[in-house]
């Protein structure tokens, strides 16, 4: 196994892109904010970014009483527990996952084991929202650490969106709507519960980067346009390829007046972008790509469709986790390839596959510093609780909330390729 970003981070911090990340998260998890790694450029949403709290005692415990307990409370709770993983989760903890994957296929995955009476999801907030909304009623799901959260899911929040449905509903009134609706919302798997739900409610659906182009098909074939939210690389990525201009994906900003667009240009659109972005992605460059090809004549380069479009034009292939996943997989040894995704999962890739050349495009080490959250301490400290009969860090979607988000998952599992 190859060095974790966690080692590198603490053994040598000015290697990692904020130094600050070699402190416990728990010395950040109660401020507002991100933390050390987010970008620059997020806004603070203060009364969505949830506060974590790490008792004292378990910020002290060693590195190996930590793992101890961790340990000792699994083989305690056996199949009562299942622990999940996300590929952009530290190695420290993703150790202990049952299962390793995106988060859609890990909100599934811990359907599989319907002896599990709590689901530990080592992934931000969103990720344990959906699993508590695909869970059965009587299964707990618990995120470690509730200051795990997504900037790029905090970037749409309820009334943005609500507010920006209003203004296009009346710009729109005009239109015959008998055969088509004026707008389809589609809200990516990286959102909130509350907005999967809105898209339950308005005829629209959830997309993940798996699928997105299939989404938006089934989406074209019931509206005139689509709202995309939050994040406006993957809605352009995918609209793009699919030969939608980019003149006609305009961006909607409920800030401004008129979404900050001339009506015009909102009635000729055929996909509004939210400007939501995530901070991990948005840092590949198409200078990065272009220096990987210097340096490694003949090099592969596949980025994530969260990337800007410049890069995921200059790169060879882009594609989901599990894509970016297969890729690697299907490559032959002696291959060089050169990753536009978060480093956690790119060292993995390069330890499980030694025999081929695999580094991330990014030089400087910057893992997804909501999801580092996660440390080992928070992880022992929910599982000893469970040991103890207490559920430390539910994560509970409101009934009203989970039926309508349902429906919008349910459209897109029903979704399929045209053709298909
Ligand atoms: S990598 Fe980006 S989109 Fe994924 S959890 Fe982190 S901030 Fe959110």
């Amino acid at each position: 196994m190859s060095t974790s970003v966690h080692e590198t981070i603490t053994a040598a911090p000015a290697a990692s892109c904020d130094a600050e990340l070699a402190e416990g998260p728990w010395v950040f998890d109660l401020v507002p904010g991100y933390g050390p790694g987010a970008s620059e450029d997020d806004v603070i949403p203060t009364p969505v970014v949830r506060p974590g709290q790490l008792p004292v005692a378990y910020q002290q415990m060693s590195d190996d009483e930590l793992h101890a307990r961790i340990r000792a409370a699994k083989e305690t709770l056996g199949d009562r527990l299942v622990i999940l993983g996300h590929f952009y989760q530290r190695d420290e903890v993703v150790q202990y996952a049952d299962f390793v994957g995106d988060s859609f296929q890990l909100a599934n995955a811990a359907l599989t084991k319907p002896d599990a009476e709590t689901i530990v999801f080592c992934g931000v907030h969103f990720m344990a929202e959906t699993a508590d909304i695909l869970a059965r009623p009587e299964q707990h799901v618990i995120l470690p650490n509730l200051a795990a959260g997504c900037s790029m899911a905090d970037m749409a929040d309820e009334d943005s969106v609500e507010a920006a449905w209003e203004e296009l509903m009346e710009l729109y009134a005009d239109e015959d709507q008998s055969e088509l609706a004026s707008v389809i919302p589609v809200t990516y798997m990286n959102s909130s519960a509350a907005l999967k739900a809105f898209c339950g409610r308005h005829g629209g659906i959830v997309c993940t980067s798996s699928n997105a182009s299939t989404v938006l098909e089934w989406a074209f074939e019931r509206g005139r346009r689509v709202l995309f939210f939050p994040d406006q690389h993957l809605g352009r990525n995918t609209g793009k390829a699919m030969g939608v201009p980019e003149e006609l994906m305009p961006m909607v900003n409920a800030r401004k007046p008129g979404l900050g667009q001339d009506p015009q240009t909102l009635l000729d659109a055929k996909v509004l972008l939210w400007p939501g972005f995530c901070s991990v992605h948005k840092r590949f460059t198409v200078a990065q790509v272009e220096q990987a090809r210097a340096d490694h004549p003949g090099v592969k380069v596949i980025v994530h469709p969260e990337c800007p479009m410049p890069v995921v034009d200059a790169a060879d292939a882009s594609g989901s986790t599990d894509a970016i996943r297969r890729f690697v997989a299907a490559s032959s040894p002696g291959d060089v390839i050169a990753i536009g995704t978060e480093v956690n999962m790119v060292n993995r890739l390069a330890a499980e596959y030694p025999d081929r050349t695999i580094f991330c495009l990014d030089p400087v080490v910057c893992p997804c510093s909501t999801m580092y959250r996660i440390h080992p301490g928070y992880l022992a400290w929910t599982l000893d609780g469970l040991v103890e009969g207490e559920v430390r860090n539910e994560i509970v979607v409101p009934d009203e909330i989970a039926t309508d988000a349902k429906i919008a998952l349910d459209r897109m599992l029903a979704a399929r390729p045209k053709g298909a």
